[in-house]
């Protein structure tokens, strides 16, 4: 039995997680859950997987998730930040889903990394805010970072089985999100409902909105280059609308491999649980008849995201955390109709050039550029 910690169970793709587990419920188990605001929902996990402990993130919902679990006293209650540091330590968790969204992920999971827990990754903001870090730590620690995004979960099991052989290339296929085909002007007046419709995947507000304008894909670069130690110049972004291959790697004898399948984040929840092994899984199956693959060049002129995400790897230090930062704010202004589309990157690229740069940045650091370039981030909006 692997004991399994969900951050950010209420989720996106916490509730997925839930869904492999309880297929697998013979192999994994629930140890602990957390949510940041929806106790109710969280209370009714708990109440069906029966964990040892939940932590609800956000205080203030404290009392009433303790209420709703009064007649379960096994589990055990626990609430703020401080405590999802503590809980991914304790001693029976074998693996932690690291499926809470933005800079809150960074502080848990390196908790989780120096108590030597497997780590699958979907915080992609924890690599992106400090790749070098959790790398390093990971070393130290020996432990497994195993990807859940769906692009870098193809593009390891591209690699599954190649050894010590170099990775020429990585082909990091993109949806292009549903204003793919928009012009300029036509982008400036959308509003947030446009953006979280989603062509191919159903996902979290944040994440849709980052799809959106790609600057998801943006943070998938910086992402892969930390996972797989590639550097940017070698990691070539795909628009490819219909999301069936999910990425693909390219070795120095010119083979690539792809991984293919129907968009389905359960497969790789699954598999960054059960790897190396490969185990059963229900849903839709590929059908390669019913549509064509295309592939287009992405338009960095129109989404500058992507282009500024390249220039913070260019840059490095606490770049891409300044970044991260100011997208995480104009991200919430947007989907409260506070900041305009094409405005999010303006304030992105403004920010990343007043905010104070690091070039070797601690965790304090971290710390305080994030705190920095959100402020200046605000006072723009
Ligand atoms: P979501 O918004 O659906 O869920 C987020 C979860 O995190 C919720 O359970 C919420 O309660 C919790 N949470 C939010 N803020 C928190 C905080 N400050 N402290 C503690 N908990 C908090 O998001 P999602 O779509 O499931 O995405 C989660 C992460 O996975 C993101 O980093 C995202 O980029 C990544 N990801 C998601 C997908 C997807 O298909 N949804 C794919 C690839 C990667
Ligand atoms: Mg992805």
């Amino acid at each position: 039995m692997k004991q399994i910690c969900i951050l950010g169970s209420t989720g996106s793709i916490g509730t997925q997680a839930l869904d492999v587990i309880e297929q697998h419920s013979d192999r994994y188990e629930v140890y602990c859950l957390t949510a940041n605001n929806r106790y109710e929902m969280l209370a009714e996990q708990a109440r069906k997987f029966r964990p040892a402990a939940v932590v609800i993130a956000n205080k203030a919902h404290y009392e009433a998730l303790k209420l709703l679990l009064a007649d379960l006293p096994d589990i055990k209650v626990y609430a703020g930040a401080k405590a999802l540091d503590e809980i991914v330590e304790a001693q029976p968790i074998d693996m932690v889903l690291t499926a809470m969204v933005g800079f809150a992920g960074l502080s848990p999971t390196i908790h989780a990394i120096k108590a030597r827990k497997t780590i699958c990754l979907a915080n992609k903001e924890t690599l992106v805010v400090a790749g070098d870090l959790i790398c390093r730590l990971a070393a130290e620690y020996h432990v497994n970072i195993l990807p859940v995004d769906s692009e870098h979960s193809a593009i390891f099991q591209s690699i599954v089985g190649e050894g010590d052989n170099e990775i020429e290339k990585i082909l990091l296929t993109a949806s292009g999100g549903p204003f793919r085909k928009f012009t300029l002007d036509q982008m400036r007046d959308v509003k947030a409902a446009d953006a979280l419709r989603h062509p191919t995947w159903d996902m979290g507000a944040k994440i849709t909105i980052d799809s959106a304008s790609m600057m998801n894909k943006g943070f998938e670069v910086i992402e892969a280059k930390w996972l797989f130690g590639v550097e940017a110049d070698k990691i070539q972004v795909l628009v490819h609308p219909q999301s069936i291959v999910h990425s693909a790697v390219q070795f120095r004898d010119g083979g690539v491999k792809a991984q293919l399948g129907v968009p389905d984040m359960r497969l790789p929840i699954q598999y960054a649980f059960s790897f190396p092994e490969r185990l059963p899984l229900n849903g839709d199956r590929l059908d390669l008849f019913r549509q064509p693959l295309e592939f287009f060049e992405p338009d960095m002129e129109k989404f500058r995201c992507l282009a500024m995400a390249y220039e913070s790897i260019r840059r490095g230090g606490n770049v891409p955390c300044i970044m991260n930062a100011a997208n995480e704010v104009v991200n919430e202004a947007f989907r409260h109709d506070r900041c305009g589309f094409l405005q999010m990157a303006d304030i992105i690229e403004a920010t990343m050039q007043r905010a104070t740069f690091i070039a070797q940045p601690t965790y304090d650091d971290y710390i305080a550029s994030d705190a920095e370039a959100r402020r200046i981030a605000e006072s723009m909006l």
